[in-house]
């Protein structure tokens, strides 16, 4: 039996690895849950797995969660010392599905413990970076990606050697807008962001897609990943999101892995690697879609990727700059307070007024966050 720790259990992807624990509960033990404020929700979840532990990270919503929990034996806890205790708790899996930056320093502890963490939190790993990878070696830790992107690359990078590479292609759908004109652009919703043709998501990374900001994350994920260059890393529009992403040898052979739009395949593929796992995903069935297509990214309509490319190419604190940036400015869209072209506008001039030096620790990283966040918030109001 193995032990697992799910940190954002009430998420999309938590829900998905959840699914999979609830149809193996016999090789697995659920140590943690955590959630944000959805205590409802953690409470049923911690008591159906049998959880030792369940936090909530908004330390105002401890004593309902403490109510929802009496009497199932499930420890109760609340705050973001908590979160990272939970993480702390050494797992030998831990899924870190929490969204944003805000997953960071339970990430970071649960490698510090050494184990397995399948990463979903693109976030974590953009800002922190080289940091991130270097407790990853310093601990012994297994970084596995739960992104189906990166998932992808991994399982067709498998057995390989990474100098043989010569291209690794990251696939995107080119979310909801991909064929809108940059006037109708200007007015898009945030219904219309979240609404996306292929997956279903969470808000954030729902809006992410839209704008391609996603793939710009991805593409800094990818980069941290992946022994190869940046030089060696390319997007390409994919609408089917059938194709997850493919790696191209030097011989001239192209390894892709494909798969239904579901999460659960590579949460699986993360949490039985290296082994494999039975999933109830409906399977391919590719003379039904019939055609696959693609098509190079339009970065005058969606200026992320290159904005995340630049960021990247920097390198050091200018990642955490840029997540930091377009995590307050996917916000702001969702609450109506800035137009969906002003998302990746709002960032460039944030990446534009901030150059912190190269962080060394984690502290390092969180105080550009901090300080990137509060930049943003005055770029907005003053703008
Ligand atoms: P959701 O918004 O659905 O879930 C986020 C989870 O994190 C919830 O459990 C939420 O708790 C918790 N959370 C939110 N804010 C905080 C915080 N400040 N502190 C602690 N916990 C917090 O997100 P997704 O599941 O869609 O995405 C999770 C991560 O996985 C993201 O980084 C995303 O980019 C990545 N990912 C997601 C994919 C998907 O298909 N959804 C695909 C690939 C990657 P509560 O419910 O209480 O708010
Ligand atoms: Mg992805």
């Amino acid at each position: 039996m193995r032990t697992l720790t799910v940190l954002g259990a009430t998420g999309s992807v938590g829900a998905s690895t959840l699914d999979l624990i609830r149809r193996n509960r016999d090789e697995w033990r659920v140590l943690a849950l955590t959630a944000h404020s959805n205590t409802a929700e953690l409470a049923r979840l911690a008591r159906e797995f049998g959880a030792e532990l369940a936090v909530v990270a908004n330390e105002a919503q401890l004593p309902a969660l403490r109510e929802a929990l009496a009497g199932s034996g499930v420890e109760a806890a609340g705050g973001p010392a908590a979160l990272v205790e939970a993480a702390a708790r050494g797992a030998d899996v831990t899924l870190a599905a929490i969204v944003g930056c805000a997953g960071l320093a339970p990430t970071m502890a649960a490698i510090e413990q050494g184990g397995v963490i399948a990463l979903a939190n693109k976030e974590a790993l953009v800002s922190a970076g080289d940091v991130m990878t270097a407790a990853v070696e310093r601990h012994g830790a297994t970084l596995l990606p739960v992104d189906s992107e990166h998932n992808a690359i991994f399982q067709c990078l498998a057995g390989n050697d990474s100098a043989h590479v010569r291209w690794i292609t990251l696939t995107a759908s080119g979310g909801p807008f991909r064929d809108w004109s940059w006037e109708r652009l200007c007015a898009a919703t945030p219904a219309e962001a979240v609404r996306h043709p292929n997956w279903d998501m969470g808000a954030k990374i729902s809006v992410d897609s839209a704008t391609m900001f996603n793939k710009g994350l991805e593409l800094i994920e990818a980069h941290h990943l992946f022994p190869v260059g940046l030089d060696r890393l390319r997007i390409i529009v994919h609408p089917q999101s059938v194709v997850h992403s493919m790696v191209e040898y030097r011989d001239g052979s192209t390894l892709a892995q494909l798969g239904p739009s579901d999460m659960r395949v590579p949460i699986a593929s993360a949490l039985a690697w290296p082994e494999r796992m039975d999933t109830p995903c409906t399977p391919l069935d590719l003379a039904e879609i019939g055609e696959l297509t693609f098509r190079r990214p339009d970065e005058e309509r969606f200026p992320a990727t290159r904005l995340a490319r630049e960021a990247a190419m920097a390198g050091g604190a200018i990642p955490a700059v840029l997540n930091a940036a377009n995590e307050i400015a996917v916000a702001a869209f969702l609450a109506g307070q800035i137009s969906f072209t002003r998302i990746a506008a709002q960032v460039e001039d944030v990446l534009g007024s901030y150059a912190p030096p190269p962080p060394g620790c984690l502290s390092d990283v969180l105080e550009v966050d901090t300080e990137a966040r509060a930049r943003a918030r005055v770029l907005m109001t003053s703008a």
